[in-house]
């Protein structure tokens, strides 16, 4: 049911996508009974091209992060971003781009209810949660608001860049394998 449910809204936004930017869509995918949600910047060019989310490099980092950190399959979480398409030349996307997706992204986590949502950089961080909150600050922490469980930590393509970053991620994916078992 609840499935079913969350695989027409993912239609939905699809469809939403499709009609204002004439882009190809890329709405998230994953299980309607994840324990935990991940939510990234926008799509890039090989999400734009397959409509699925992270299944670049940073996707693959991503991926071993759930597999080994939490020993959750990609398939038992759920994955998705703020902007549900790709911003021209990869730029970060504008705030009516954010607005315009921010009610699916509520209607996907309402829906879901899972017991983590984690914020993948500063992007998903200041639209989810707080305009002036930074990543480098917050990392690796739960943060509660509005009867939801947030955990901040860095965007996979910072781990991509540099080894610090890298580091970071996976201590903070440690931690949230702990704060998933309580
Ligand atoms: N970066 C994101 O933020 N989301 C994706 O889906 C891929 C790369």
């Amino acid at each position: 049911m609840k499935d079913q449910q969350l695989r027409a809204l993912e239609n939905e936004i699809s469809d939403f996508v499709v009609k204002h930017t004439g882009k190809n869509p890329v709405p998230g995918e994953g299980s309607a009974s994840a324990p935990v949600f991940l939510i990234g910047e926008a799509a890039g060019a090989n999400e734009e091209r397959t409509g699925r989310p992270f299944v670049g490099r940073a996707g693959r980092l991503l991926t071993e992060l759930i597999e080994n950190r939490l020993h959750l399959k990609r398939e038992q979480v759920y994955i998705t971003s703020v902007v549900k398409w790709r911003p021209p030349d990869n730029r970060k996307p504008l705030k009516n781009e954010v607005e315009a997706c921010m009610p699916f992204l509520d209607r996907q986590l309402d829906l879901v209810k899972p017991k983590i949502i984690v914020l993948l950089g500063n992007t998903a961080l200041n639209s989810v949660l707080d305009h002036d909150m930074r990543i480098g600050s917050v990392h690796g922490k739960v943060i509660e608001k509005d009867g939801r469980r947030y955990f901040p930590t860095y965007h996979p393509a910072a781990g991509l860049r540099a080894t610090r970053w890298k580091k970071a991620l996976e201590q903070d994916f440690a931690q949230l394998a702990l704060e998933l078992s309580k």
